[in-house]
């Protein structure tokens, strides 16, 4: 829309200079045309009356001059006065007649019915006694105003450059110089990032003044706008890292529900598989001995149906205390459901295990679950298992230490059985569940 006037005078692609310069170009050699027609003319016109002028002097010279001679009939001096006057170079014809119309004098150059022809009344006595008429060239006329004409387009083709490059250098000055140092201030301030906000000085008061002033507007606004804006984003980008943090913490908190348990607050199945299986990839890699303790507290219905289900709760959490108090710290313990409990114990053989599950009967046995000063005591029973390849996975450990655990069961509960004392029976294939 915006050029639509610029293709339509086929120039769109030209700068602000071109164009300026091939409007004045065009516009004044369209004043050129008819502002040197126009002195044409004029000069045409007056040369024309110059000659006219002449001419008819000349005629009226002949009339005075013939005036006696053609009162007295002397013809032979008419036509010296006449052949005198054909002299003259201009001069094609000239002819001196009486009143009756008859040529008392007549002679003409060939080519003579070409040019002006001046007439003048004969007098005597101040009565018309004939005519005397002279025809005169125009060739003069002609060439004066060829030269005229010449001289007029030289000027008006001086005149127009000089004029083109007046008012050129002005409109250069006054719109082209402008709009340019507008172009380029609006360019610098782009490159220096700072268009927002970044107002031009401009002390012209005209079109360009205007668009300088609209400009600082917009810019004004846009700035105003684009602060606004920034302050949004700042919100939001707050609100984004807040609502991350709660995700990041609410995330930490589901990690952990996920891997604890939610009575005892132990870590649970879940965290306990992922711990076997890199214990036991540890000690396939490093050859350090590691071992297994299950254990499964004794007749724990009872104390549900004697005490109560809270009671039966407490009892699983005091067990829970005593096991965190007894572990060390590299040790991973974890209650896998209902009353069973789990411990690794890395770089540690069957027979340091065995201390471990001693010590953790004796600190149960010193301190037994005691319900609102009612003392219920309960008693574990233990399995112990040391990984070797021949149970080759995390689940044929489990398995060893629970046929171990189900041997205690089996032996009258309280107690602890090694797996590797198991009879061979009793062991049956080390990584299938009883
Ligand atoms: P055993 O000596 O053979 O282990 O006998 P037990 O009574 O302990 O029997 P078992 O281990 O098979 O059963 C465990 C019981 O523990 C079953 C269930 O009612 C109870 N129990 C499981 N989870 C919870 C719990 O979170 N809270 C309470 N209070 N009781 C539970
Ligand atoms: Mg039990």
């Amino acid at each position: 829309m915006v050029n639509k006037e610029n293709k339509f005078l086929f120039f769109g692609n030209i700068g602000l200079r071109g164009k300026l310069v091939v409007t004045l170009f065009i516009g004044i050699f369209l004043i050129s045309i008819v502002f040197g027609w126009v002195r044409i003319k004029i000069e045409q016109d007056s040369l024309r009356a110059s000659i006219e002028a002449a001419g008819s002097g000349r005629a009226k010279a002949l009339a005075a001059g013939a005036s006696n001679l053609v009162a007295g009939y002397d013809y032979g001096n008419l036509e010296g006065l006449a052949k005198n006057l054909l002299n003259q170079p201009d001069v094609l014809s000239v002819t001196i007649r009486n009143d009756d119309g008859r040529p008392m004098a007549e002679f003409s150059k060939p080519g003579s019915e070409t040019g002006l022809l001046f007439d003048a009344p004969i007098k005597f006595d101040k009565e018309e006694i004939g005519r005397a008429s002279l025809r005169v060239s125009t060739d003069a006329l002609e060439k004066a105003t060829s030269a005229a004409i010449l001289r007029i387009i030289i000027e008006q083709i001086l005149g127009g450059i000089l004029l083109s490059v007046i008012i050129y250098m002005l409109v250069s000055k006054i719109v082209v110089g402008p709009v340019r140092r507008l172009t380029e201030a609006m360019e610098s301030a782009e490159l220096d990032n700072e268009i927002l906000g970044h107002a031009l000085t401009f002390e012209y008061n005209d079109e360009i003044g205007k668009m300088v002033q609209v400009y600082n507007r917009l810019t004004h606004t846009l700035s105003e706008y684009h602060e606004k804006l920034q302050q949004k984003i700042d919100l939001a980008n707050q609100a984004l890292i807040d609502k991350n943090k709660e995700l990041e913490k609410a995330l930490v908190l589901v990690e952990r529900m996920a891997t604890t348990d939610s009575l005892t607050e132990l870590p649970n199945r879940r965290h306990y598989d992922e711990m076997i299986t890199l214990s036991i990839a540890q000690t396939e890699r490093y050859g350090e001995p590691i071992c297994l303790i299950l254990f499964d507290l004794d007749k724990f219905k009872d104390i549900n149906d004697t005490h109560g289900h809270g009671a039966g709760d407490d009892a699983l959490k005091h067990m829970a205390a005593i096991l965190r108090d007894n572990a060390r710290k590299a040790d991973i313990y974890a209650r896998l459901g209902g009353d069973e409990f789990a411990i690794i114990l890395s770089h540690t053989n069957e027979t340091a295990a065995e201390i471990f599950v001693r010590n953790l009967q004796a600190a149960l046995a010193k301190l037994p679950y005691s319900n609102h000063g009612v003392t219920i005591p309960f008693t574990l029973s233990i399995g112990v298992a040391q990984y070797d390849e021949s149970m080759m996975s995390p689940q044929g450990l489990y398995f060893a230490a629970d046929k171990a655990c189900y041997a205690s069961k089996r032996g009258g509960r309280n107690s602890y059985t090694l797996y590797s004392k198991l009879p061979i029976e009793a062991k049956g294939e080390p990584h299938v569940s009883k």
